[in-house]
C-alpha cells in the first residue's frame, strides 16, 4: 500500500515545474491524476509520462483556469474517470514583468489577478462542490513567499499571491466541518521554467543576487515543493488546515 492509493487527484498547472513534480509524486505514490494545464504539449508528455513510469493513471485536460467551463470540465473529468476526488493542488500560475507599482498597465494587473488569485478561487468552487459530495478531501494552493512578505517590481504578482492566503484560510474555516482541509504553500524561487520566461537567468549576477536571497545559498527544486504538496494531501497532515507552509531555503527567516 502507498499513502494515495485509490484515490483521485487534480494538479493545474501539472504540465510544468512544481505541478508537473507533484503530479509525478502523487501518481507514483497510488494517486489517479487529472493534469490540467493550459499548454496542452507539456501536459499531455508529462500524462503519457506518468501513465508509462507508475501504477497509476493519469488523463490531461486542456484547462485555462480563467474560464468557468474548462474548470467546471476539468473536475467532472475526475469524477467521470476515476469516480471522486480525493485531492487538489491548485497551481497553475503566471509571473510578471518587473516593474513599480505605478508602471503597471491595468491589463497586465487584471491578467496577472485573474490567473493567480480568481483562478484559484474558480478551481476551489467546483473542487469544494466535489468534495462536499464524496465525504471530504485535501486543497493545496501554491502561493508564494511573496504571499508574505513584498519585493520591489512585483505589485501584482505579490497582491495575488497574498490573496491566495487569505482565501486558503477563508476555505479551511468554511469547509473544517465537512472534513475539507484547505494549506497553501510558500515556495522561495524554485528552479522552473517561470524564472527562465521572467528573463532571471539572464545574466550570472542576477540568479547569483537570487540565490543570496536564500541563506542555504540557492534555489530550491520542484521536486522540494512537491514533496511539501504531497505531505499536507497525505492523512499525515490530518490536522494541519488553514496553514501557509514556507519552503523556502530560508528566505522569510532573514
Ligand atoms: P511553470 O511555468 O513551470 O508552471 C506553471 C504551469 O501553469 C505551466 O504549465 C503553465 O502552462 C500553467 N498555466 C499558466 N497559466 C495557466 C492557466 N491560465 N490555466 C491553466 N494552466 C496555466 O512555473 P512553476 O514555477 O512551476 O509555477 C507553479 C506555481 O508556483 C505558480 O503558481 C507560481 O506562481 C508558483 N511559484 C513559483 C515560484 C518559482 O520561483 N518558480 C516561486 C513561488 C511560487
Amino acid at each position: 500500500m502507498t499513502r494515495f492509493d485509490g484515490t483521485t487527484a487534480i494538479v493545474t498547472g501539472g504540465g510544468s515545474g512544481i505541478g508537473e513534480h507533484t503530479a509525478r509524486t502523487l501518481a507514483t505514490d497510488g494517486a489517479n491524476v487529472v493534469i490540467a494545464d493550459v499548454d496542452s504539449e507539456n501536459g499531455e508528455a508529462t500524462t503519457a509520462e506518468i501513465v508509462d513510469e507508475t501504477d497509476s493513471d493519469a488523463t490531461f485536460v486542456d484547462v485555462d483556469v480563467t474560464n468557468d467551463d474548462d474548470v467546471e470540465g476539468m473536475v467532472e473529468t475526475a469524477l467521470e474517470e476515476y469516480g471522486g476526488l480525493d485531492i487538489a493542488v491548485n497551481n497553475a500560475g503566471i509571473g510578471s514583468k518587473l516593474e513599480p507599482t505605478a508602471a503597471v498597465s491595468e491589463s497586465d494587473w487584471q491578467r496577472t489577478i485573474d490567473v493567480n488569485l480568481t483562478g484559484v478561487w474558480r478551481c476551489l468552487r467546483s473542487e469544494i462542490d466535489a468534495m462536499v459530495e464524496d465525504d471530504g478531501g485535501a486543497i493545496v494552493n501554491t502561493a508564494s513567499i511573496l504571499g508574505r512578505v513584498g519585493t520591489q517590481g512585483a505589485p501584482a504578482y505579490t497582491a495575488s499571491k497574498h490573496g491566495v492566503l487569505g482565501l486558503t484560510k477563508v476555505a479551511a474555516l468554511d469547509y473544517a466541518s465537512e472534513d475539507i482541509r484547505v494549506n497553501a504553500v510558500c515556495p522561495g524561487y524554485i528552479d522552473t521554467p517561470m524564472l527562465e520566461e521572467a528573463g532571471l537567468y539572464e545574466d550570472e549576477a542576477t540568479v547569483e543576487q537570487l540565490r543570496e536571497l536564500h541563506p542555504q545559498g540557492r534555489l530550491g527544486e520542484p521536486q522540494e515543493i512537491a514533496d511539501a504538496i504531497a505531505w499536507l494531501c497525505s492523512d499525515e497532515a490530518s490536522f494541519a488546515t488553514g496553514e501557509a507552509m514556507a519552503i523556502d531555503g530560508g528566505y522569510l527567516s532573514r
